[in-house]
């Protein structure tokens, strides 16, 4: 999975602009893979609360690309994005072989305390909170 933001990366490379003066600090390389793998790590661990992953990757390296290259960016970072979704979307193990670290339910019990069921992968709920989806995408229609 983490082989998804390489593959992003690998795409845009040839169009990454660098900075003429080569300091200390990181290139524009670095800067983008390293969003590029950020981007993906949110996926897989956060991926109920990440609203815009393609926008928000997007906007994060579009400044190392040159105008004639945007669009291009764009759809490179869409497709792949698009891919991992649905990969974890569709797979309620893929987290945590991805991430080594098993995801909880998102809901908070009575007590107060966090669900630690094994939550649905299409909505990060475990099956007794699934009215909580529901209530969700009232607020999410009425927003
Ligand atoms: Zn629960």
């Amino acid at each position: 999975m983490y082989q998804i933001s390489r593959c992003i990366f690998r795409e845009l490379e040839a169009e990454i602009v660098e900075d003429r003066q080569r300091g200390a600090g990181s290139t524009n390389r670095e800067r983008v893979l390293r969003a590029c793998e950020t981007a993906v790590h949110r996926l897989a661990t956060d991926r109920h609360y990440f609203a815009h992953p393609s926008r928000t990757l997007f906007n994060d390296i579009r400044a190392y690309f040159p105008m004639s290259a945007q669009l291009h960016v764009y759809r490179v970072v869409d497709r792949y994005l698009t891919f991992a979704g649905e990969y974890l979307a569709s797979r309620p193990t893929a987290a945590l072989e991805l991430t080594g670290r098993r995801l909880d339910c998102r809901a908070t019990t009575r007590k107060g305390t966090p669900c630690r069921r094994m939550p649905l992968p299409h909505n990060g709920y475990c099956p007794s909170h699934q009215h909580l989806a529901e209530t969700e995408e009232v607020t999410l229609v009425a927003a």
